[in-house]
Parts: structure tokens; sequence; C-alpha cells
């Protein structure tokens, strides 16, 4: 897993030791000696994690860490603090300031490289996340990263996994003041509560009287259900050894006992946050991927996807010898529809015709608004004479019955013309057949209206 790893400080000698560990492992190493060449590096976009030197002259480590965690550009880059000394005090400046992990000087290997590929394997989930992200927001929709970023890791859903009550009362109460917590002392049950309860963050405990914790953490990252909460490990001080196999197996973040108050409402608020930036990115590549290829009115595919998707059915069924329809399906003076009833009747009615042809077509039939009163559907494996009867089974349909309109309190007689083409074997392109069905729906319309024409002609 190779990785860009940003190393900020301005003692030459550390940059030069950290450089050599990391490079060692196979990472590649960008350096910094202060933090407004640190800020422009990451701008860039040059870095996947930051090792941040707290103690700098100039802008020291806490407010390099605090504008990068408050810019929508650098948000999602992880940010290792080194600490000269193991001060809480340090410690709890670094998480206000938004970082992600601690290290303390000197530095020590194990842990070192657990965090970093710890703080990757996050990072490169995030970066695919973000990169479709950006692409929503060439489309237009309202910017996710801005929102991403404002997060701010309050009222998370935690559950405690703790079987000494007194200890589970004392860290359910900190954490309570800003989160609600519920707590549960036995595994089996823990495990079923993480996968039906709505909880975002799971504390484990690492010394369970009765289960091994770091069972629990492997198996909570690894049930479809549990793996997208987040897991945080509480271990003994002198325990690094399982708290560092923890992280290799997944588990996101730790704490060792005795366990400081600031620093476990600090590293929760964290992962709660990190967590919400990962889900609102997601949901934001789910709507503008939906939006990309679906017609909004409707809900069926747009021609962007039609676009996309028809000169791939053609190459496909010519590879195969497989038969090949489209039918070019026109509303009948729908303008006359608009125009009598007004445009939100308009819009009902292609709604009810959409549903309509919908309902008369397969799944694997591509049905797509053209835009305005037109649709295309594309028939895989479906020869000239069965996609005719395809066409004839939703221009009865759309005849059949008025459509329903001011919420089913009146209905309206609307009728469909219908043009239908298949590939013949000297079609270069899906192209040459669609222009065949859409003089074929013009004939129709010529023709009176309200029929099926089927370019059968060669
Ligand atoms: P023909 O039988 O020849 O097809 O006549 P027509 O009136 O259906 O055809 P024409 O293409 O002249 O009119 C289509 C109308 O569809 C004009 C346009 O205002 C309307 N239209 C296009 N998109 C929408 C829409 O999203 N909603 C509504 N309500 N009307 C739309
Ligand atoms: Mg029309
Ligand atoms: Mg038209």
């Amino acid at each position: 897993m190779s990785a860009r790893i940003l190393v900020v400080d301005d003692i030459a000698t550390n940059v030069k030791l950290l450089e050599a560990k990391l490079s060692a492992e196979y990472f590649d190493v960008v350096t910094a000696t202060n933090g407004i060449e640190a800020l422009a590096i990451c701008e860039r976009g040059e870095a996947d994690i930051v090792l941040l030197d707290v103690m700098m002259p100039g802008m020291n480590g806490f407010e390099v860490c605090r504008r990068l965690k408050t810019a929508p550009s650098t948000a999602h880059i992880p940010v290792v603090m080194v600490t000269a000394l193991d001060q809480p005090s340090d410690r709890l400046k670094g998480l206000d300031a938004g970082a992600d992990d601690f290290l303390t000087k000197p530095i020590d290997d194990a842990a070192l490289f657990a965090r970093v590929r710890s703080l990757i394997r996050l990072k490169s989930v995030t970066d695919e996340l973000r990169q479709r992200a950006l692409a929503s927001r060439r489309l237009g929709i309202a910017d996710p990263l801005v929102a991403a970023a404002a997060e701010t890791g309050l009222n998370g859903r935690l559950l405690l996994i703790e079987d000494r009550p007194l200890i589970a009362q004392r860290l359910a109460q900190a954490l309570s003041s800003f989160h609600s917590v519920e707590v549960e002392g036995d595994a089996g049950k823990a495990l079923e509560r993480a996968s039906e309860g709505d909880f975002e963050i799971v504390l484990v405990s690492l010394d369970l009287a009765n289960y091994d914790g770091l069972r629990l953490c492997s198996q909570l990252r690894s049930l479809e259900r549990t793996r997208n909460l987040s897991v945080l490990m509480l271990g003994e001080a002198g325990d690094q050894g399982r708290v560092l196999r923890g992280l290799e197996i997944g588990a996101h973040d730790f704490l060792v006992r005795p366990i400081d108050r600031n620093e476990l409402l600090a590293r929760a608020r964290t992962l709660v946050r990190r967590k919400r930036f990962a889900e609102r990115l997601r949901d934001s590549v789910q709507s503008s991927m939906e939006m990309a290829v679906m017609d909004q009115l409707t809900g069926l595919h747009n021609r962007r996807y039609l676009d996309g998707r028809l000169s791939g059915m053609f190459d496909e069924s010519a590879l195969r010898a497989r038969a090949l329809s489209v039918l070019v399906l026109d509303v009948d003076h729908f303008k006359a529809v608009n125009d009598g009833w007004g445009h939100d009747v308009g819009d009902e009615v292609l709604r009810e015709f959409a549903d309509r042809v919908r309902a008369c077509t397969r799944g694997i039939d591509l049905v797509a608004r053209l835009g305005g009163e037109e649709v295309v559907v594309v028939l895989p494996d479906t020869p000239l004479e069965a996609a005719r009867a395809v066409a004839e089974r939703i221009r009865a349909r759309v005849e059949g019955e008025a459509f329903p309109i001011h919420a089913r309190t009146a209905a309206i007689p609307v009728t469909v013309s219908i043009g239908v083409a298949s590939r013949r074997a000297g079609d270069i392109s899906a192209a040459e057949m669609l222009k065949r069905a859409d003089e074929a729906v013009y004939r129709a319309k010529a023709g009176g209206r309200n029929r099926v024409i089927v370019s059968s002609a060669a």
C-alpha cells in the first residue's frame, strides 16, 4: 500500500529520521519545514497523510492542523500530531484542532507503521467517495464537501461494551454530556445490539471477562450489518501489542487506561465527525449518480443514460447475432393537455404515461425519456414482430383507460403514436435503427395518430 506522507518538522534531523523510516517501508515521503509550506502541499493535493510536529516557530502544529481540518479541500486528509512530551494537555489541544492521531517522540516504529497504515486505509475509502462527490459538485448539486467539513461530531449514538459496571457507568456518564450512550456487558448480546441498533460508534473493552475483545472488534468490522460502525478500543496501558493488532484488523482508534475524560470525549467526537463526513459524501454520491442517469419527473432513465447504453446494447446484439428492437413513443396532442389543463396536469399525465409504459416492459428493457412527451424503449433479444406486439400493448393500455388527474377527481383521454424498428444486418450503429423508428412514428402521426407503425421495408 503506497502513499505519500508529508513529514512536517522545523528540525532537519527529525525530518531525515522519519523520512528514512518511512522510505524503508516503501512510502513516498514529502517534507516541509514550516506550516505555510505544509498547507500549500496539502492544498495542491500532494499528501495522503500528514505527520505534523507540534512545536514549530511561526505557525505551530495545532494551528496548521486546525486550518487543514476546517478547509473543505483538505479536511479529509488524516493528520497525526507528533509531540515531544506525552502531555495530556497537548493531546487535547491536538484533538480539539481535529487531529486524527498522536505519536510521541522518540517514535516507536511499530506504532508509527500501524497508525499510518490504518489511516491510509481510511483515506483510500474517503478519497474514492470524495472524487465522486466532486463530480456531483460539477453537476451543480449543493457542495457536499462544505457540508461534510462543517460536521460537528456531537450527538453521536454510542454503544459501550464493558462488563465492569462501575467503569461502564463512569465512561457512560462522561460521554452522555455530548452523545447518547447505551451500555452492554455481554459480548454476544453486544454484537446483536450493534447490528440492530442505530449506532455510529462502538466502544469495546479489550478486557472483558468472558470474551476476547479483539475478536469482537474483528466481528464488528466484518459483519455486513456492523461494518459501517466505527470501533474504538479501550485497552490496558501495557497492552500495546493487542492494540496494534486491533488497528490492523480494522478498529479505528483506541484509548489506554486510565482513560482521561477529555481525551475520551475528543476521540469519540473525532470518530463521529469522521464517520458522518464519509456518510455525507456517500449520500451525495448516491443521489448524484441517480440524478445523472434518471429523469426526475418520471423516474425513467434519461437521454444521457440512453446515449451511454444504446451503442453497447447494439454492439452486443450484433456480436451475438441476437435481435434488438427499439420503440419511439410520442404522446398525441400533448400540447393540448398543457394548454387546456395547465402544465402541472401535463406533468401528471407524463408520470402516468411512464408508469403504463413501464408496466408493459421487462426488467431488461431500457426505458428512457428523451425529453418532452417522447420516450424510447430498447428491447434486447426481441425481433420485430414481438416488438410490434409490445408497442401495441402499450398503445392499447394508454388508450384503454382515461388518465386520472387532479388527484383522481377527473380523467382525460390520452393516446400515443409508436414507431418500431429492429437492428438490420447492414446497420453500422444504433443511430440508423433509431432513425427508422423515428420515421415510423412520424408516419403514425401523419396517418391519424393512436397507432403503431413498423419500419419493416428494407
Ligand atoms: P403530436 O400529436 O404531433 O405529438 O402533438 P404534441 O402536441 O404532442 O406535440 P408537440 O411536440 O407540439 O408538443 C409537445 C409539448 O410538450 C410541448 C411542450 O410544451 C410540452 N412539454 C415538454 N416537456 C414537458 C414537461 O416536462 N411537462 C409538461 N407538462 N409539458 C411538457
Ligand atoms: Mg406529441
Ligand atoms: Mg413531440
